[in-house]
């Protein structure tokens, strides 16, 4: 598990990193967006499955909204640096 958050922590990169943690998220949510970084979803929860028949129960969302907020303004920055949009 360790070497899964670190592994995925590995993917954010380091400015957004540094905002996040100055925001105060720890390893499990920074784990998780940096899968969400990998996979392009940052929406995604995690499901939660029936322990009988396995059909879903629910997804509980493992980044909240505020560090959603935090990733896809640094995503937006980052567009406007590669694809100005003004000649
Ligand atoms: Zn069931």
């Amino acid at each position: 598990m360790q070497l899964w958050r670190g592994r995925m922590m590995g993917q954010i990169p380091e400015p957004l990193f540094g905002r996040l943690s100055a925001a105060g998220y720890r390893s499990r949510t920074l784990a998780a967006i940096g899968r969400a970084l990998q996979d392009g979803e940052l929406l995604r929860g995690e499901v939660e499955r029936c322990p009988n028949c396995g059909h879903k129960l629910r997804v509980r969302p493992d980044i909240p909204q505020a560090a959603i907020k935090i990733v896809s303004d640094w995503l937006e920055e980052q567009d406007g640096g590669k694809a100005p949009r003004e000649p």
